[in-house]
């Protein structure tokens, strides 16, 4: 057994518990000042909160023991509702620390840094640090993982700026990187030349949203650095589809690099960009398999009819993830 842990929002979970694992998973994605706003148009925090226990507990008795929940500022990371979720649910919930911006940072953070009108360090860095080393404020959770995005917009001035802090945090903290990524554009190469120049341990890297392509030679090009394959928006069709997806899967298995990918949804209990009743349907009848159960239910069925080994599915679900939360 390794003793080494994961912070989880339960507290730390030895490495070798973390069982099966969903790589990219949201609880709540929100859009606070419009909520705090408007919310009560849409917002009900006890339906929620009940809505959230039970798609969470159903993800459990499908066979996933951990979700890693890549919600950062820009995405409304808002924990003491996750920690109440949590708390009656077994399951464990890695989060994350970063910024999700495709270009500008907020004005929160324009005037403050090296380079601005009041200069001095960034911000970024000590809150991501902290977040990953004393915890979420008021909260107790230490966040597990690092997040950001590198979109079709490029590493623009204020991108290389999240970049930067992102690669400063993850110097000081060791903390594995997560990130978003435009796989039409292949921006994954942006991102993975900028961490490798700034000498980032590329093993403990997910390139998010890879698996919206079938582009082999843009996924080995990832792989062969270290890096692993987020294939982590099964459901959401419209960037590919769920048999495209296996079948990009199954032949990367078969050329030997199940322990270079992950699976996962990127699917939420509720996101705000599609607020209220009539949005939820319309959303629920475009895209019926973006939820917690498709990879359990319909994409491992799928994947063992292409020829993927049970040995190889649990490389990609438990030995993957666990590898990459261990510490340096
Ligand atoms: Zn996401």
């Amino acid at each position: 057994m390794s003793a080494d842990t994961v912070d989880t929002v339960r507290g730390p979970v030895e490495l070798d518990r973390l069982g099966p694992t969903l790589m990219h998973e949201h609880v709540f994605v929100t859009t606070p000042d419009v909520q705090a706003n408007y919310g009560s148009d849409w917002w009900d925090e006890e339906e929620r909160v009940a809505d959230a226990i039970a798609k969470l507990t159903a993800l459990k008795q499908a066979g996933i023991d951990t979700i890693v929940d890549p919600t950062v500022i820009g995405l409304g990371r808002y924990l003491p509702r996750v920690q109440r979720v949590n708390a009656a649910v077994e399951l464990n919930i890695v989060v994350a620390t970063g910024l999700y911006t495709f270009d500008q940072i907020p004005h929160f953070f324009h005037y403050r840094g090296p380079g601005t009108v009041l200069d001095g360090p960034d911000p970024m860095i000590e809150l991501f640090v902290r977040d990953i080393e004393a915890g979420i404020p008021g909260t107790g959770v230490r966040a597990g993982l690092l997040k950001c995005v590198v979109e079709e917009r490029g590493l623009t001035p204020d991108q290389t700026r999240v970049q930067n802090a992102i690669c400063a945090a993850h110097e000081q903290t060791g903390a594995p990187i997560t990130v978003h990524t435009n796989a039409e554009h292949q921006t994954g190469r942006l991102a993975l030349d900028f961490y490798r120049e700034r000498g980032v341990d590329l093993t403990k890297v997910v390139v998010g949203h890879a698996g919206d392509s079938n582009d082999q030679d843009y996924l080995r090009w990832i792989m062969d650095q270290g890096a692993t394959i987020g294939c982590d928006r099964f459901g959401l069709d419209l960037f590919n589809s769920t048999e495209q997806r296996v079948a990009t899967i199954a032949a990367l298995c078969a050329q030997g690099y199940a322990d270079r990918i992950v699976l996962s949804h990127d699917a939420s209990c509720y996101m705000d960009f599609f607020s209220g009743e009539q949005t939820q349907a319309l959303l629920a009848a475009a895209m019926p398999n973006w939820n917690y159960l498709h990879i359990s239910q319909d994409v491992l069925p799928a994947l063992r009819a292409q020829g993927v080994t049970d040995e190889q599915i649990t490389t990609m679900l438990v030995d993957n993830p666990r590898r990459y939360f261990t510490p340096r």
